[in-house]
């Protein structure tokens, strides 16, 4: 029940008790004075009778003795007596007047028939005597008629006293009873209001207002203090304190919503900060090594549930491989072809859940969580993928994290097609477009670097093709081309990692081997020439002849000093082709012997 309703009832209540009590108090009051009146009655009654007995008695003593005597003063006295008798009729009048019961009025009727008897009987016996009949009148006065009347009048009047008094004895009773009944309605009543007054002091202002606020400013304090920890108990009553303490929970419900989404909010910052830091790193990478170590770096940071890999596609654009890891995926394949992949091939991020919800990627092992595929791709070409996976269902990455994860995407993508768009850049200015070689550029940036590095052994090879001009003429522009990609395709394999291969102009090629002493280049020249004379090569299914190579071969710091390298090993291709062609020669410093121009 609510409070004001408790208060209401309580004020209704201990008026109706307290309007009760008042009745109750009126009437017992009421009841008292009846006890008055009715012992005044009684009293008055009683006085009356008492004054009629005595009246009448004096009267038949006064008119007794005036028979017996003859004395006047008797007859005076009696006549007194008479008036006063008069006067004890309206006295039976007066009692007639209070209405007393039927009992008493019978009494009365007899009572005044008596006395009424008795006077005229008196008078008479008193007129016999004065008329000198003095034996009638005494045997009138005191024969037994009148004694018998006299004594009934007398036992009646008695009997009158008696009923009044017992009449108005009861009505006192009642009248008591009434007055203390009512009394004690009105203590009760009294009592039962009060204790009321004292039961809603303690039940409402106690124990369902008191405490309760004192309980809830304590929360209201904590509250005050931003600590949403504080515990709001239900509340199962519904009064206005009840919904006070609802509303406070609703407050702190409130504040812990608005603690979460401040936290949630702070986390996305965090996450927006760090994608932002690493697009930036990313989009500074000089190489795809270097994005792959900012994507391992950056993405258990960003998002530490999603385990990830880096898939790029091959110089074919048919296989992908892993490039980069993170967080240890296990789903995922770490090499699989294009089509195993449907975000490939639709070109749109494609999610692989765990319940078999959507078409499951091939290249996905079976079981795990939720697996993501996100193509990367940038200028109109897809170059490899992001694949990411939960590491546990609790972590569900959720639709803004998506959001993040294609904005990452792109981001990637956009780098690593900028560092490809610079890698063909760079390989248009270093290489030859022909042979794919290092071109003369790069041969001289090499040897300016070398030039620092004096110390260090350094093999330098020319190359030419014997009787290019040939291909040329015999075969056409077209075959002298194949020809020489041809050369510059063995010159390549056979120098592998052990130096750089640059075509130097024209027919001609050099090869530049750090760390290599002058056998080891003689025998890998040798190689190259015997691999391009034994291949035979057809141009539009017309043998092309024989084609070999000249090599001069020079070495530096045994063979001779770092700047005169490249015309050591070019002095010795010479003199390859003079001596014949499709040979090697070693080139080494011309040590003048003057002895013969001193002689001569
Ligand atoms: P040798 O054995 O003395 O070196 O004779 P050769 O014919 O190889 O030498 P020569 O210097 O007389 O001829 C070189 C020819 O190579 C001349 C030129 O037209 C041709 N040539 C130079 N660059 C290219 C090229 O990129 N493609 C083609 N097809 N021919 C080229
Ligand atoms: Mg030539
Ligand atoms: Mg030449």
């Amino acid at each position: 029940m609510r409070i004001h309703e408790i208060t209401n009832w309580a004020y209704g209540l201990t008026l109706v008790f307290t309007g009760l009590s008042a009745v109750a108090f009126i009437a017992s009051s009421h009841s008292a004075d009846r006890e008055r009146a009715a012992v005044e009655h009684h009293l008055s009654l009683d006085t009356l009778a008492e004054e009629l007995a005595l009246g009448a008695d004096e009267r038949t003593n006064e008119a007794r003795l005036y028979v017996m005597t003859g004395e006047e003063r008797r007859l005076v006295s009696f006549s007194d007596e008479e008036r006063e008798e008069k006067r004890l009729e309206g006295t039976i009048a007066t009692i007639r007047s209070l209405e007393p019961p039927k009992s008493e009025v019978d009494l009365l009727n007899s009572i005044r028939q008596d006395a009424d008897f008795l006077d005229a009987t008196e008078r008479g016996a008193i007129d016999a005597y004065q008329q000198g009949d003095v034996d009638k009148a005494r045997n009138t006065l005191f024969g037994p008629e009148h004694v018998r009347v006299h004594t009934r009048f007398m036992a009646n009047v008695e009997d009158f006293r008696k009923d009044t008094a017992n009449r108005t004895l009861s009505a006192v009773h009642d009248a008591q009873f009434r007055a203390d009944f009512f009394g004690v309605i009105a203590r009760v009543l009294l009592g039962a209001t009060a204790a009321l007054f004292l039961g809603v002091l303690y039940f409402v202002l106690r124990r369902r207002v008191a405490m309760p606020l004192v309980k809830m400013a304590a929360v209201v304090r904590r509250l005050a203090r931003q600590d949403y920890e504080v515990e709001v108990l239900p509340d199962e009553r519904h009064d206005e304190i009840s919904e006070m303490n609802n509303a406070l929970a609703v407050f702190r419900e409130n504040g812990l919503e608005r603690e979460r989404l401040d936290a949630a909010r702070r986390a996305e910052q965090e996450t927006k900060d760090l994608i932002l830091q690493m697009m930036h790193r990313l989009q500074a990478c000089q190489t795809r090594g270097e994005v792959a170590e900012m994507l391992t770096r950056f993405m258990p940071q960003i998002f530490p549930t999603l385990a990830g890999h880096l898939l790029l596609l091959n110089d074919r654009r048919t296989t992908l491989r892993v490039d980069a890891t993170w967080l240890e995926p296990r789903r995922c394949q770490d090499q699989f072809e294009l089509s195993d992949c449907w975000a490939l091939r639709r070109g749109h991020p494609h999610v692989s859940d765990a319940r078999g919800g959507d078409a499951q990627c091939k290249h996905l092992r079976e079981g795990g969580q939720e697996a993501l595929c996100v193509p990367l791709s940038a200028l109109g070409d897809t170059i490899g993928l992001l694949y990411f996976e939960e590491m546990d269902a609790a972590g569900a990455s959720g639709e803004i994290s998506r959001l993040y994860l294609e904005l990452i995407a792109e981001n990637v993508a956009l780098a690593i097609a900028n560092l490809e768009l610079r890698e063909r850049l760079t390989d248009m200015a270093i290489r030859d477009p022909l042979t794919g070689l290092l071109n003369r550029r790069s041969l001289d940036e090499m040897l300016n670097r070398f030039a620092d590095g004096q110390g260090s052994s350094l093999a330098c090879m020319m190359l030419d093709i014997d009787h290019f001009k040939r291909f040329n003429d015999e075969f056409g522009h077209d075959a002298g081309d194949m020809v020489m990609q041809h050369v510059a395709q063995i010159i390549r394999e056979s120098v592998a990692d052990r130096g750089k291969a640059f075509r130097f102009g024209g027919e001609e090629f050099t090869v530049l081997c750090p760390g290599m002493e002058m056998e080891q280049a003689l025998d890998m020249a040798e190689t190259i020439r015997v691999t391009v004379a034994d291949a035979p090569l057809n141009h539009r299914g017309r043998p092309l002849g024989r084609i070999t190579v000249s090599i001069g071969v020079a070495q530096s710091p045994s063979e001779g000093p770092r700047s005169t390298l490249v015309s050591r090993a070019d002095a010795s291709l010479l003199k390859a082709k003079e001596e014949g062609r499709n040979r090697v020669r070693p080139g080494r410093e011309q040590t003048f012997d003057l002895a013969p121009l001193i002689d001569s």
